[in-house]
């Protein structure tokens, strides 16, 4: 295989804290092991455009404590198409770039997936909020969502305390419950409902009546997005149980913010990593965080792995709940 001498960094897919850590990591850790190294803007759809620009030290100056992307993100279905993802391969084949990073989720690496098979070797690395990756135990973003969550759940318990309310928080996590897991139970919720544990209204309503037989001052409940309508539920709670109920829905409040040090020291540890990888010749794999270890595993074999870390916590804590 011939020797690598220019690589590119990308951005795909939903945006996260850490990113900026992640381009500026692959950046510096490039040019310090003598690559050129280019930013491709906006994820495939200005790879597929040409939009690729060198970026030297100074470009990734003031942006280790930056949410967003400084590459911008975007989404382009277009790329399962392989002509279109031929000509992304050829815009960096004409610009004699032989590597690429790309920073996102498991669709970003079907898009890499696709353009290693065009003859560009790719190194993926997990950035996304949701940490639906399986292949690590945390992807970069989690933590600052994570943290974001739980700074709102604070604030909705001392208002839902004054008042006696129930506070309704939902979450992102369309297809993985982690935020929803980690920022209940870190907010001392008393149920967790994603589309793992499944949802049973009774449950609410059984454990609000509860509460409001208690004179329980507060109640706390977690939903992932797209589980039910929480205003309506909210407003139904009160009609049924008597306990006032407000639903509040963080959105994309949770993908924006100053990163945590954790999520920078993750994205710079992945991001070196990446570049060591293409170093060593490897490609076609994705970096995770195994057992405190940053490893490279096989795209492919990424796509089998499964999740299991912290929904295992949900249970127990719903349980504990409703005793
Ligand atoms: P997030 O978890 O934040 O949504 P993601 O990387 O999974 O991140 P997607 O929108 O699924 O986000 O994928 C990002 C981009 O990757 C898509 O817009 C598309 O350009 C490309 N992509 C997704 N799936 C494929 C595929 N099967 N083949 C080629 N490219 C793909």
């Amino acid at each position: 295989m011939s020797e690598i001498h220019k690589i590119a960094v990308l951005t795909s897919g939903g945006d996260a804290p850490g990113m900026n850590a992640a381009i500026r990591a692959v950046v510096r850790a490039g040019i310090n092991n003598g690559f050129e190294v280019f930013g491709v803007y906006n994820g495939y759809l200005g790879l597929v455009e040409g939009d690729i620009r060198p970026l030297n030290r100074g470009s990734v100056t003031n942006i280790i404590n930056r949410g967003g992307t400084i590459l911008g993100t975007a989404r382009l279905p277009e790329f399962q198409d392989m002509e279109v993802t031929k000509k992304g391969a050829d815009n960096l084949k004409a610009l004699g770039i032989d590597a690429l990073v790309v920073i996102g989720g498991d669709g970003t690496y079907h898009g890499a997936l696709r353009l290693t098979k065009c003859g560009i070797r790719c190194v993926g690395l997990p950035g996304t909020i949701d940490n639906d990756i399986a292949c690590t135990e945390i992807t970069i973003g989690f933590d600052t969502a994570v943290n974001t969550a739980v700074e709102c759940i604070d604030k909705l318990r001392d208002t839902s305390n004054s008042h006696q309310r129930c506070s309704i928080i939902e979450v992102m996590g369309r297809n993985c419950g982690d935020i929803a897991y980690a920022a209940g139970i870190a907010g001392g919720c008393d149920l967790i409902i994603t589309s793992e544990t499944g949802y049973d209204e009774k449950v609410v309503m059984d454990l609000v009546s509860k509460a409001k037989r208690q004179k329980r001052r507060h109640i706390l409940i977690v939903f992932t997005e797209h589980i039910t309508d929480v205003s309506a539920l909210a407003q139904k709670i009160k009609e049924q149980t008597g306990f006032d109920s407000r639903a509040t829905v963080l959105g994309h409040i949770q993908r924006g913010g100053i990163p945590t040090p954790f999520d920078r020291i993750l994205a710079t540890r992945l991001g070196v990593k990446a570049v060591h990888e293409l170093m060593a010749g490897n490609s076609g794999v994705v970096i995770g965080l195994q057992h405190n270890e940053a490893v490279a595993i096989p795209i492919e074999e990424a796509f089998k792995m499964e999740k299991n870390i912290f929904r295992k916590y949900a249970v127990e804590i719903n349980t504990n709940a409703s005793k």
